[in-house]
């Protein structure tokens, strides 16, 4: 089937990208054993980045396996819908991945608050329209010009 260049285009790419999500997870699994296992309080920003990292690859994993599962079935023909090959119960597994432990949608609209909250911790004051004060000519900012990311 390999010999296929239409298979190649489509399957080595996502086994690539297999890949690229199982080092992901060992880095997610290695952070979070570190998180769990300090002594002391747990900084709450860890935590949360921790968890906004565990929510968005679990969206990005499941959504990749269904993806590539099906991709794989269509890939063997007819033969990718018998059940001794394997690939049907693995769709049918692996299908729900997308809506249990937390659904793919809403998971995602979590990492996106997250991003959105670090991004206002570290530029919410700052005043993106003012002047930079060291530019020569320029003059200070007028007092009533508020930070477009605070509003
Ligand atoms: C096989 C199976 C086993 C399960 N096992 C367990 C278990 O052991 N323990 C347990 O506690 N739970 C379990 N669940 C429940 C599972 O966690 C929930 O089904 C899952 O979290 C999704 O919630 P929901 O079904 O209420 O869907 P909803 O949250 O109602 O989502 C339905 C649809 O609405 C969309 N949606 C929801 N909110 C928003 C929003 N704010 N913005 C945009 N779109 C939105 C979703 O994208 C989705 O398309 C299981 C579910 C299944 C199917």
């Amino acid at each position: 089937m390999l010999d296929y260049r239409a298979h190649q285009r489509k399957l080595l790419p996502a086994l690539a990208t297999s890949y690229a999500l199982m080092f992901a997870q060992n880095q997610l699994v290695e952070s979070m054993h570190e998180v769990q296992s300090a002594s002391g309080d747990v900084d709450e920003r860890v935590q949360r980045e921790l968890e906004a990292r565990a929510a968005g690859l679990k969206a990005a994993q499941t959504a990749h396996a269904t993806a590539t599962i099906q991709t794989c079935r269509e890939a063997c023909g007819g033969a990718g819908y018998l059940a001794m090959n394997r690939l049907p119960q693995l769709k049918a597994d692996t299908d729900v991945f997308t809506t249990f432990e937390g659904d793919n949608t809403v998971l995602l609209q979590l990492v996106g608050k997250g991003l959105l909250t670090d991004y206002r911790d570290e530029f919410g004051s700052l005043d993106t329209l003012a002047p930079s004060p060291s530019a020569p000519g320029s003059s200070p900012a007028p007092p009533s010009s508020a930070s477009p990311v605070g509003r």
